[in-house]
């Protein structure tokens, strides 16, 4: 028996999980198997994090059946069943709040204690898929690493007991602070043109979430925000299904707007760094732009991380309504005051997850609620 089984599957997971994979690989009182679930596949979208970063490579890499999101939850779900059939681990972790998280379906099902890496965030928007997944995988966790103590409230107004939460802080505070001076000397990696483009005042744009862009007039009221920006260069590394609706849509950004497949972590950031502002539907760049002093615009009706907004580094752009004065929105993130405090945590947080880690493997106390004397061995799949 290995002590963990690590399962993680997109673009962000690696880059947050970065140093706690490699802190991991380098100690030698626990074993683990890193699973990549296959949600995200592509050399930009996966291999070039693993490269940049230098991050361990998984020991298993699963493919799943990508037609939708049922396929990729239920083929996650059986590519780990099946995994967990031949190989036993103390516990399985998860990051976050996307699809390969559902797999702790197949650990509960091997009643294989379930550890949740960025638990108890909560944007109370029952619409978000995520908000649901990871209210689920949070009820199903015997251990929880929750980032900040706000975020441990919220698990324990849900009833969540208080044994299970450990506040960690952000691990992407570590990332970003081990990678900055990378981050600062990374612009060889961009291309000319948005090298050119970046050595003038500009914003950093990224869009993908599906309650933006599934939405026409979410998505219209986004791509007119984008256009009332007028006096300088926007580069917007646009993800492929963002590309794939504006494309079959009758909407078009605007000539100062450079529109790019998109990139590695060490150009994304070194663009971020040198942006006057971005503006952002994605969880994890409001986070980075915060930690780093870049204001932001948060393109989102909701969101999981309202310590942005209380240390004045963003602003809301709500796309859910139409904006008679859609200009504003530029005037106030042009306005705001850099020198706030970073809500997010030390830089500390991976190492306190992977202690956390080894001292609940090494004493073998995952699993809450187990009697000692449970009756049978529950796992053991049951077949009828
Ligand atoms: N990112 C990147 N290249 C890009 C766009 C984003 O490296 O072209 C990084 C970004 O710095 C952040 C992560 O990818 O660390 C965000 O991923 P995404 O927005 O897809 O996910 P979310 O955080 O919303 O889950």
């Amino acid at each position: 028996m290995k002590d963990l089984a690590i399962v993680l599957g997109i673009r962000p997971d690696v880059i947050r999980a970065s140093k706690i994979l490699k802190l991991l690989d380098n100690q030698n009182q626990i074993e683990f198997d890193f699973i990549w679930s296959g949600q995200h596949y592509s050399e930009n979208m996966k291999d070039i994090f693993f490269n940049q970063l230098d991050v361990p490579k998984p020991n298993f890499e699963f493919s799943v059946n990508k037609s939708n999101d049922s396929t990729i939850v239920s083929s996650t779900i059986e590519n780990l069943f099946n995994h967990f059939e031949n190989h036993s681990y103390k516990a399985a972790v998860f990051l976050g709040d996307t699809n390969t998280v559902m797999g702790s379906i197949a650990a509960a099902q091997h009643n294989i204690p379930v550890v949740h890496i960025e638990g108890c965030m909560r944007s109370y928007d029952w619409r978000m898929p995520e908000e649901k997944y990871r209210t689920i995988i949070d009820h199903l966790s015997d251990r929880i690493y929750a980032y900040l103590e706000s975020y441990k409230l919220q698990g324990l107004n849900e009833g969540i007991s208080e044994n299970v939460i450990k506040v960690t802080g952000n691990p992407i505070v570590d990332i970003i602070n081990e990678n900055l001076q990378l981050f600062e000397s990374s612009a060889q990696y961009l291309d000319d043109k948005v090298l050119d483009l970046s050595n003038d005042n500009f914003v950093l744009v990224t869009c993908h979430r599906r309650e933006n862009i599934l939405n026409k007039d979410s998505f219209k009221n986004i791509i007119s925000l984008l256009n009332s920006i007028d006096d300088r260069n926007i580069i917007f590394p646009m993800g492929y299904k963002t590309q794939e609706i504006l494309n079959n849509s009758d909407m078009s950004l605007n000539d100062n707007i450079e529109i790019i497949d998109p990139i590695g972590y060490l150009e994304f950031m070194h663009l971020l760094i040198k942006s006057d502002f971005v503006a952002t539907d994605s969880g994890t760049v409001v986070e980075e732009a915060c930690i780093l002093n870049v204001p932001s615009v948060q393109m989102r009706y909701s969101t999981e991380r309202p310590e942005v907004y209380d240390v004045k580094a963003s602003i809301k752009f709500d796309p859910t309504v139409n904006h008679a004065n859609i200009i504003e929105t530029i005037d106030k993130v042009s306005k705001l005051k850099k020198g706030w405090k970073n809500p997010f945590g030390e830089g500390n947080s991976s190492e306190i997850i992977v202690n956390d880690l080894i001292e609940l493997s090494n004493s073998d106390s995952f699993r809450r609620h187990m009697p000692s004397d449970y009756p049978f061995d529950t796992s053991r799949s049951f077949k009828e």
